[in-house]
Formats: structure tokens, C-alpha cells, sequence
């Protein structure tokens, strides 16, 4: 696990080079990526960064898919997801909103241009070694640390309990929990809900953010 958390700042590099988020999911490699779930450079948040403070931002994923960067080994969770309030499409990768698009096949095209592989299964259904999301039922990669999880699209729609948008994000490369509305203001708190389901932001073992249902 030691290695992986070297993994994660060396993606944040990659990364920053190539002017995306510094974050990655690996459905595939879950075990030995474990730290790059949530990865990404301290500051940069996640949640509902492009939601104004009194609208609720709600995305159905369509699709499941895996970006690959093959020249350094790394792969990144895609999400095809479409935005419930406007006819918008977006890629989520590793967390981070992509921009909108006004088609699905425009959406993954754009995506396609900045990996050297980008793989789709065709829907969003749960394959061996992943669970429904506690909250949209999309397929999560099983974590023995954190059994109920939230998928990276969930995320985006955390909301405090005026229904304002959340955004989290660690306070360092070696960890730490923010939280703050839209406009940046800090909430101090871990508490947040999703689709109605209250839940708990917190720092994820190896950085980054993990979202679960409860206390
Ligand atoms: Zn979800």
C-alpha cells in the first residue's frame, strides 16, 4: 500500500503534464491502485464545483469505462453520465466533472482524444467484484474499507443540508478533509447528503475523499 500512495503523486504529475485532474479510479486494478481512487493535488476539490449554491445536481451514469495512459501504466475510472436538468452529457474521470456535451458519442470522443485507450462496456450494469452505489445503484469497485461507498458521480451531488452544493477536497498530499460550498465558503462539517441519503464525507485512508451512508 506504501507504493501505491508514490503511485498516486507520480498520476498527479502525469497528470498535471497533461492538464487534467490529478485523480484515477481503477476498476481493474483496484487492489494495486488502491491509493489513486481519490488522488489528486491538495486544493483541488471534489464535488459540485460547476453547480450554482441553490440548484441540485443530479447525473444518471450511462456508461462504465476505463482510460488508459498505457506509456505509464496507469488507468483511470470513466463515467458517462448524463446531467437530469439539462441536455448535457459529461465524462467524469476519477471524480472530475468533465466539460458539457451536447451528445453521448461527443462526450467520449473528447475523452478519447487524451488517452491512448479508452475502453466502454456498453451500460452501467455490476460485474463480479463490484456492488450497486448506495445512492444511484452504478457499479463500485468492492472495498473491504469501505463496504457502502459512494460512486465518483454521487459525489458530485453531495449537498449540505440547505440543499446547497458541497465540494471536498484534502488539505495535503498526505491527506486531510475540507469542505466548502460552491462559492468556497468552508463547511465544517462531514455530514452531507445525496439524493435525500445522509451520509459522511472523510478522508480516505490513502488521500483523498470517500463518501459513505450514515451515521
Ligand atoms: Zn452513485
Amino acid at each position: 500500500m506504501g507504493k501505491s500512495i508514490g503511485m498516486g503523486v507520480k498520476v498527479a504529475a502525469i497528470c498535471a503534464r497533461a492538464g487534467r485532474s490529478a485523480s484515477g479510479l481503477s476498476l481493474g486494478r483496484e487492489r494495486a491502485l488502491d491509493s489513486l481512487l481519490f488522488q489528486r493535488r491538495p486544493g483541488e476539490g471534489y464535488g459540485s464545483a460547476v453547480c450554482s449554491a441553490s440548484m441540485t445536481l443530479r447525473f444518471d451514469t450511462l456508461d462504465v469505462g476505463i482510460a488508459r495512459v498505457e506509456a505509464h501504466d496507469v488507468e483511470f475510472d470513466a463515467r458517462l453520465v448524463k446531467r437530469s436538468d439539462a441536455a448535457a452529457f459529461h465524462v467524469v474521470l476519477g471524480g472530475t466533472l468533465g466539460e458539457a456535451h451536447a451528445t453521448p458519442d461527443e462526450a467520449t470522443a473528447a475523452l478519447a482524444a487524451g488517452f491512448s485507450k479508452v475502453e466502454w462496456r456498453g451500460g452501467a450494469s455490476v460485474r463480479d467484484g463490484e456492488r450497486p452505489c448506495p445512492t444511484c445503484s452504478a457499479p463500485v469497485a468492492c472495498w473491504e474499507r469501505y463496504p457502502s461507498r459512494l460512486c465518483i458521480v454521487c459525489v458530485l451531488e453531495a449537498v449540505d443540508e440547505q440543499g446547497r452544493s458541497l465540494r471536498f477536497s484534502n488539505a495535503a498530499f498526505s491527506g486531510g478533509f475540507l469542505a466548502m460550498l460552491a462559492d468556497g465558503t468552508p463547511y465544517d462539517s462531514h455530514v452531507c447528503w445525496v439524493r435525500n441519503t445522509r451520509c459522511w464525507a472523510d478522508e480516505a485512508r490513502f488521500g483523498g475523499i470517500v463518501l459513505e451512508p450514515g451515521p
